[in-house]
């Protein structure tokens, strides 16, 4: 699972959050900056919210509605597209509350949902007859060579890994996909 895309796969597909959803997210900042000068009521000081801005809530709630459903959308079905396709599933122990806390990350992150996919995936174990496995989160996937193994060091911004070894030369999300799909056993946990 990526900030970029949201998920790739080590068979080579990828999985994207659709533009909609950023689509939405400026709809909803156009209409909060909009009615920024309306009425809003104000318990503490009994101050009673306008008709406008009654309406305006009902708008405000139904965006909201609108873009965690998109989210819903797209998690369910990637998760149920990587169920039917594989068995054995594997992915990333990630710290992400740890990545929501860094504030260049947290949108990124909390719009590619990764608490709800790994959720999605653990509950359609029975359903699909999968084993869902989770990857250490202090294994170096983005920074090991997949195809000879060297660990060197990657910045987030690095979108292509270079080995300073072999020469490999691969997209960053995609080696690393490929580096847990071999990771070893002690690195591993079932969800
Ligand atoms: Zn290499």
């Amino acid at each position: 699972m990526g900030v970029k895309c949201l998920a790739t796969v080590s068979d080579g597909s990828k999985y994207d959050m659709p533009i909609t959803t950023k689509k939405a997210k400026t709809k909803l900042g156009k209409l909060q900056w909009r009615h920024r000068n309306k009425v809003l009521g104000n318990k503490k000081l009994q101050v009673l919210a306008s008709n406008k801005a009654k309406k305006y809530y009902v708008r405000l709630s139904r965006q909201h509605l609108r873009i965690s459903n998109i989210r819903q959308d797209v998690t369910q079905k990637m998760t149920t597209d990587l169920s039917r396709k594989a068995y054995n599933i594997r992915i990333e122990d990630l710290a992400i509350s740890g990545m929501i806390a860094n504030c260049k990350l947290a949108a990124a992150v909390s719009n590619n949902c990764f608490y709800e996919i790994r959720r999605q995936l653990v509950y359609k174990q029975a359903h699909y007859g999968t084993k869902v496995e989770l990857v250490d989160r202090w294994y170096p996937s983005s920074k090991t060579c997949s195809r000879c193994g060297h660990i060197q060091d990657m910045k987030l911004s690095d979108r292509v890994f270079h080995c300073k070894k072999c020469g490999h030369s691969q997209d960053r999300d995609e080696n690393a996909s490929i580096n847990l799909e071999n990771a070893p056993p002690d690195k591993i946990r079932l969800a």
